[in-house]
């Protein structure tokens, strides 16, 4: 071998060094990079072809938060550190992200050190710079911080606790969160207690079984795993799992049952819970009441209960064979199966309507059905559905009792008002001079006879309203002439009951457009009902005003009032409340029902005011014509 051979070409070597190098020059604060190897390059994503001879920043810029930050950069500090001292130089783990080929900047983490080249004069002429790409380890560390610090707060809330058992001494020795669960103090479970003094706490159910496995586990060195409930001294029940392993000491020789109970009362909870709610739902869609089926938003039915199956008449083999929406849907009600699937689709629910279903013999069964999508399904949903047939029979009962009241009122009505106007002829002396005993007597049948037509035109008009058939006639009329109209028809009455009627018309002349027979009939009833509910010798106070675009018509008196307790029920059918007067005035309790109804019917309103022993306001209130 020549010496020539020998000749080592440093440069060379460096460049073909696996591990990441590159050299700066001293020349601060250029720090010239005078060479990289291509395992440098490799990791910086750098051609050492491009990068010797360039200031280290113009071609590693510094990244780094604490150059954006404060304009200092680690690196020249590291390289100042080896100038200064002449000292190899170790960053601290530094993050310093790279610009790949796209241009796009990778997460990088190094450790870096600078070590002093010194030339043959001793003086510091190079700064070497071994490169070490940690980033992958730095990120498991991470990882591992996370991981760790989950445990940590797990154990910080108790959820998990860790134990070991020396088994020959029957020591247990356990962290706080046991000693919590258990009810020790922290200081005893550090110490380490007999193993008896946890497996006493175990709820006694569970006791024998959890013994036994661990007795199995040392046995055959299988590894124990169980659930169970401990109890505490405040007797607090706290659902557990244990797990856990004997393992030998070779140190020692003894032999250590290391484990963790992890606390899972409130998983237990959750599941309880979950098992209420589907036993709910399974007696749900046990229910003899209604039928429940599960099906897709195509129609077609998964699942149908016992109940389902009877009333639309088909059986679990034609289940199988598949029954669809179509199959159980009348026609008329086929545009209400696609309102439903259009909302299940928009808002996963519809709540009950009506719709007429058909079974499989062809009867038609109207039926109430609300349904719901399964939570976290998109296609499949269940429908609920409640046999109306028998409600809708009382309604057509309902409906033919309306029909015959007030067919029959209206046919007693005419014999009554022909009994009235011949009373009248006699009273009248149309049919000759009455004695004063006659004229009494006529008098009291003429009473009776006013009653009976008070009744009838009651009974008529309440079958009239409840039969949704009444139909208002309207026309334009000033408020005022509706009350003059309405105070003379009563004129006699209030006379006789030496009663003063006052009006007060603060409306002018402002116009209601409104049945005017039906408004004078509820002015005339609440006049009626004002004289009839005060003793003689008061006075009825009618005001007219006007509210807001409303006029309002109040009806005042100075009676018996009404309990605030029962206001609430006057306008309900056949409600008549007791008071002072009511043993000797008559009544049906239906004028205020038809009352407000009709009221209703124009769009207005009526309210009232009472005192008892004071007297009562009725306001009725309607729109104005403008
Ligand atoms: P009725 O035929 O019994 O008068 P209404 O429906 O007209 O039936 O009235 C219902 C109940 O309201 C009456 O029984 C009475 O107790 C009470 N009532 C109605 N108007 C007055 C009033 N002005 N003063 C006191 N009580 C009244």
């Amino acid at each position: 071998m020549s010496d020539s051979k020998l000749v080592l070409e440093y440069g060379r070597l460096f460049r073909a060094l696996p591990h990441p190098y590159i050299a700066f020059a001293t020349d601060d604060p250029l720090f010239t990079i005078v060479e990289e190897n291509d395992a440098h390059g490799a990791i910086a994503f750098s051609n050492p072809a491009d990068t010797v001879g360039k200031p280290v920043f113009e071609v590693f810029p510094d990244t780094t938060e604490k150059y954006r930050l404060t304009g200092e950069s680690d690196l020249v500090e590291s390289f100042r550190r080896v100038i200064a001292t002449g000292k190899p130089d170790i960053m601290p783990l530094y993050k310093y992200d790279v610009q790949n080929e796209d241009g796009e900047f990778v997460e990088r983490w190094w450790r870096v050190s600078h070590y002093p080249v010194f030339d043959e004069a001793g003086s510091l002429s190079i700064i070497c710079q071994s490169t070490e790409d940690i980033t992958e380890l730095r990120l498991t560390e991470q990882k591992l911080e996370q991981t760790s610090s989950q445990l940590e707060s797990a154990l910080e809330i108790g959820l998990v606790s860790t134990w070991s058992w020396d088994i020959a001494s029957d020591v247990v020795v356990g962290d706080a969160n046991l000693a919590r669960s258990f009810g020790v103090t922290p200081e005893a479970a550090a110490k380490g207690l007999p193993l008896k003094i946890f497996t006493d706490s175990i709820h006694p159910d569970d006791q024998k079984r959890v013994l036994n496995a661990i007795q199995k586990s040392i046995k055959h060195g299988a590894p124990y795993e169980e659930e169970y409930r401990a109890i505490n001294k405040h007797n607090d029940t706290r659902w557990m799992i244990a797990r856990g392993k004997s393992q030998l000491d070779t140190v020692s020789g003894n032999t250590y049952f290391l484990g963790v109970n992890v606390d899972i009362t409130e998983r237990k909870e959750v599941e309880s819970e979950l098992k209420q709610s589907k036993t709910m739902f399974d007696a749900l869609f046990e229910s003899t009441i209604l039928s429940v089926a599960m099906a897709d938003l195509n129609g077609k039915v998964l699942q149908a209960n016992k109940t389902f199956l009877k009333t639309f008449g088909y059986s679990q083999q034609d289940l199988r064979k598949g029954i669809t929406s179509l199959n159980v849907t009348s026609t008329k009600s086929r545009g209400v199966t696609n309102k439903i699937y259009d909302t299940l689709r928009l808002a996963r629910e519809v709540q009950p309507i009506e719709k007429e279903y058909v079974t499989k013999d062809g009867t038609t069964i109207p039926m109430l059905v609300g349904a719901a999508m399964l939570p976290g399904s998109d296609d499949t949903f269940m429908a609920f559905m409640l046999d109306i047939s028998e409600n809708k029979e009382l309604k057509a009962l309902n409906a033919a009792k309306d029909e015959f009241i007030g067919m029959a009122s209206h046919q007693l009505r005419t014999p009554a008002t022909v009994v009235k106007q011949y009373l009248s002829l006699l009273q009248t002396g149309y049919g000759g001079e009455l004695s004063d005993e006659q004229l009494l007597y006529i008098e009291k049948a003429n009473n009776s006879n006013e009653r009976q037509l008070k009744i009838i035109n009651d009974l008529l008009k309440t079958a009239q309203i409840d039969s949704n058939r009444f139909i208002l006639k309207k026309q334009t009329i000033t408020a005022s002439k509706l009350v003059s109209q309405a105070v003379n028809e009563l004129a006699d009455l209030t006379a006789t009951r030496m009663q003063q009627v006052v009006v007060d018309n603060n409306a002018g002349d402002d116009t209601v457009y409104v049945d005017v027979t039906e408004l004078n009939l509820i002015l005339v009833n609440l006049i009626e009902n004002a004289s009839k509910y005060s003793p003689a010798n008061t006075t009825i106070t009618i005001q007219l005003s006007r509210k807001g675009h409303a006029i309002a018509i109040s009806i005042s008196d100075e009676g018996v009032g009404i309990d605030q307790a029962y206001i609430k029920h006057i306008f309900q059918k056949f409600t008549r409340v007791d008071n002072e007067l009511s043993d000797t005035v008559s009544g049906t309790g239906l004028g205020l029902y038809w009352v407000e109804q009709i009221t209703k019917l124009h769009g207005g309103t009526i309210e009232v005011l009472s005192k008892i022993g004071k007297g009562s306001t009725f306001i009725v209130c309607l729109p104005r014509e403008d």
